[in-house]
């Protein structure tokens, strides 16, 4: 045990940070995570935005920046981009490329996280159908690689920075899309192919006629609910909104028309919500998204719907609550799903025995 400390000390995983009495025998020595011993570069990757930031051990951000990019514009730009922030970043901090152990990404879309590509071609994403993602930043890195969607990462960041010991955890995104992810004691629950969380396309039978989703079917609580569906709502009643944001914008300025959407698309979630919740039974219900930011509005319905629709028993004990991570919540989690590989027991292991390879000792 002693040998093994002094390994994982001396290799930097570890610190002693104090001593502590005991009722018998000698104080203790207290070991803390050496946050130092090297970092994560991560990226929350949305549709017209980036997050990006270089991270320590404990998942606090060295440096992070928000910059406009348009992930439309397909991989090779997207990544020579991204690298050349990362590497920018890198030389700003002073930290050298080779202490990087692990490089966490979250994406607007569905991701395969065991081959690390890009599932399907969406809308959002045009370009990355099938893209090796994770295979091009091991290439570029040579680190542990993981690439997530945007909700996964969001879930993973909001618990572990928020709500530890709240489990199960609902994180739900609604922005230009919607989007669900769960964690379950620690860990992101994945469905037997990724397809999980993508509740954007369940169908609400009050839509059934309604509007053409971006999947190609119609009725999809995306294709009514979304900040990309209400803004289109307004378009057509000739009012001058872009996208997610300026519609949560006019409604935040009390636009009648803008804050009546929003409630309505409360309600509509709610009711998909309802399900979620009746068979999961989660702690914590965590909001996230631009349309959260129109609280009463649109918290006060998803809570009316979910509270009437809900038997007493899986609603006793849930906190609808919004996202407090706010817009880092995929970067945050992005850091954090890495730094989940890169302190696995596996991934510590093998880093410890090329070490002690190098100085041709034996691990203990
Ligand atoms: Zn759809």
């Amino acid at each position: 045990m002693a040998a093994r400390v002094d390994l994982l000390i001396g290799a930097g995983y570890l610190w002693e940070s104090g001593r502590m009495a005991s009722a018998r025998g000698r104080p203790s020595n207290v070991l803390t995570l050496d946050g130092s011993g090297g970092v994560v570069l991560a990226a929350d990757l949305g549709a017209a935005h980036a997050t990006v930031a270089v991270c320590d051990l404990s998942g606090h951000a060295l440096m992070e920046s928000v910059h406009d990019l348009r992930i439309a514009d397909g991989p090779e730009p997207v990544l020579r981009w991204l690298e050349d922030r990362w590497r920018g970043m890198l030389t700003a901090a002073g930290v050298s490329p080779e202490r990087v152990l692990g490089v966490g990404v979250s994406v607007p879309g569905p991701v395969d996280v065991r081959t690390g590509r890009i599932v399907h071609h969406t809308s959002v994403m045009p370009g990355w159908h099938d893209y090796p993602f994770r295979d091009h930043l091991q290439q570029r890195f040579e680190a542990v690689c993981v690439v997530d969607n945007d909700a996964n990462a969001m879930a993973f960041g909001e618990y572990h920075t928020h709500w530890p010991s709240s489990s199960p955890l609902l994180f739900v995104k609604v922005a230009t899309g919607i989007g669900a992810g769960l964690v379950v004691d620690g860990h992101v629950v994945r469905g037997a192919d990724n397809g999980e969380g993508d509740i954007g396309h369940v169908r609400i039978t009050s839509a059934e006629d309604g509007p053409l989703c971006v999947c190609g079917a119609r009725g999809c609580l995306a294709a009514s609910a979304s900040g990309r569906a209400l803004a289109r709502v307004l378009r057509e009643g000739g009012v001058d909104v872009s996208d997610s944001r300026s519609v949560v914008q006019l409604a935040l300025t009390g636009h009648a028309e803008a804050t009546r959407l929003v409630r309505e698309a409360g309600l509509m979630i709610g009711d998909v919500l309802a399900t979620a919740v009746s068979l999961l039974n989660p702690r914590i219900l965590a909001l996230g998204g631009d349309l959260v930011l129109v609280q009463d509005h649109f918290l006060g319905a998803v809570r009316e719907r979910l509270y009437q629709r809900t038997q007493p028993q899986a609603a006793r004990g849930l906190q609808v609550v919004t996202s407090r991570l706010g817009d880092r919540a995929g970067v945050v989690g992005a850091a954090r799903l890495a730094l989940e590989e890169v302190l696995s027991p596996e991934a510590v292991d093998a880093a410890l025995a090329a070490r002690q390879e190098l100085a041709g000792r034996p691990v203990p």
